[in-house]
């Protein structure tokens, strides 16, 4: 096998490719990662939140971020689901409490740029990784026994292995010659962040509305963000609202659940679309995060996806480098690709079917959505096992991702 730079190379520096590299890197692998550094755009600003689910919460303190980005982050105790419909099928309320199974948060809730920033000091200093800024990775040539990635700047990397997580219009699946199947939505998000004068006691609050989810999860102090899917045109027209007017909107909206809001951050829209790849790897490059898996921002999945991309990777690559030296090889990325399928697949149903729901006129799509809900309001075993398995899956979870023994993820 000819000498390469590194066993694996990442290519794409947001949130799922960091984690990609820094997991890379804690399994021993010689990692490097290329991508333009996370710099929103002050016209800009990036308003999303994630919330992170304990096993993503798990992978953070083990390769090591957790601790630089836990006082940013609220725990999210209680998810409260709430039929706003208005329709004859009415469903009765949910809440999901971490106390009926253990105490433990379900996850927390984090602003992304505090995220991107703990992942980026965490990879600046930890041994056997290199970052390396690029304006882009403008040619990808997968070979026999190695991939050849070239840089705006001129530089060549070669590796046995490259994660791409360069996002939608990722160049590493087409250079991997890997298809998709995208698909659209009528609606748009709105993302912002509010402050209001009533605690959140750390609930998510998610009302059901004939357009979409409006849910509301808490940040820390008296603060919460909101992601609020609507019609394009009813979009558009919040997203053109003064504060007073928007916070006035969001009151009214969250029946004062919060009580009164007392003001509202930046606000960015998002057309809601769906994208899948058929198959996850292929010539030494496997697909992680929204290179791979486009879901709309309803039951908090995208990024938690990402991780356990991530994290999966990390396990199948370093398997392939003790076996045979080759972090690439044929078998690590089957091993990859079978274990993903199911994982995306099975959450990017869950969530068009919840979305489709509550947008059609299909009442028989009603029924069904309020039977689910009256049998979790009613059944608090089918309550726990639905939030056991929403939190952490049981089969499969990798190495990576189980319960961290690290005191910082204590709260
Ligand atoms: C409103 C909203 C709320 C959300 N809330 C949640 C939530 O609560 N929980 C959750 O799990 N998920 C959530 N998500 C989803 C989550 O934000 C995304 O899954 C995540 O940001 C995707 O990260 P990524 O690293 O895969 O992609 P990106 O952030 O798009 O990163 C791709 C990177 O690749 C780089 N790149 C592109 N091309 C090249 C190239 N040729 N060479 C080098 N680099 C390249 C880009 O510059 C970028 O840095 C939400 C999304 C939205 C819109």
């Amino acid at each position: 096998m000819t000498r390469t730079d590194y066993d694996a190379l990442v290519v794409g520096a947001g949130p799922a490719g960091l984690t990609t590299a820094l997991a890379l890197a804690v399994s021993g692998l010689r990692t490097a990662i290329a991508g333009p550094p996370f710099a929103p755009d002050p016209s800009r600003p990036d308003t999303r939140t994630t919330a992170l689910l304990r096993a993503s919460v798990a992978l953070l303190t083990n390769i090591g971020v957790w601790e630089l980005c836990r006082p940013e982050a609220a725990a999210l105790n209680i998810i409260r689901i709430i039929d706003d419909t208005g329709r004859l099928v009415r469903a009765p309320e949910v809440a999901f409490d971490s106390e009926e199974i253990g105490g433990q948060p379900f996850g927390f809730n984090i602003p992304n740029t505090a995220l991107v920033a703990a992942l980026y000091a965490r990879a600046d200093t930890l041994p056997g990784l290199d970052v390396i800024e690029t304006k882009a990775a403008t040619k990808i040539e997968p070979e026999d026994d190695a991939v050849t990635v070239t840089l705006a700047e001129g530089r060549n990397i070669s590796a046995k292995l490259v994660a791409g997580a360069d996002g939608r219009k990722s160049l590493c699946r087409e250079a991997a010659g890997l298809s998709t199947t995208s698909w659209s939505y009528p609606q748009v998000a709105l993302a912002c962040n509010f402050e209001h004068a009533d605690p959140h006691n750390n609930a998510s609050n998610e009302f059901h509305r004939p357009a979409g989810p409006f849910t509301t999860v808490p940040l820390p102090g008296n603060a919460s963000s909101l992601v609020w899917v609507e019609t394009a045109p009813e979009a558009e027209r919040l997203a053109a609202l003064s504060s007073e007017d928007l916070a006035a909107e969001i009151e009214e909206r969250s029946y004062g659940c919060l009580g009164p809001v007392t003001s509202v951050g930046p606000r960015a829209t998002f057309p809601l679309s769906g994208m899948r790849v058929r198959s996850f790897a292929a010539r030494r490059i496997a697909l992680v995060g929204e290179a791979a898996h486009v879901i709309p921002p309803i039951g908090a999945q995208g990024l938690n996806l990402g991780f356990r991309d991530a994290a999966i990777l990390a396990e199948c690559a370093q398997a392939g480098n003790k076996d045979t030296g080759d972090a690439g090889s044929g078998a690590a990325l089957r091993d990859y690709d079978r274990a993903r399928r199911a994982d995306v697949d099975s959450r990017t149903l869950a969530v068009d079917l919840l979305n489709r729901s509550l947008i059609s006129g299909f009442v028989p799509f009603q029924v069904a959505r309020g039977i689910g809900l009256h049998l979790l309001a009613n059944l608090p075993p089918l309550r726990r096992l639905v939030m056991r398995e929403g939190i952490s899956p049981q089969f499969g979870l990798p190495r990576l991702m189980k319960q961290a023994v690290s005191p910082a993820y204590e709260i």
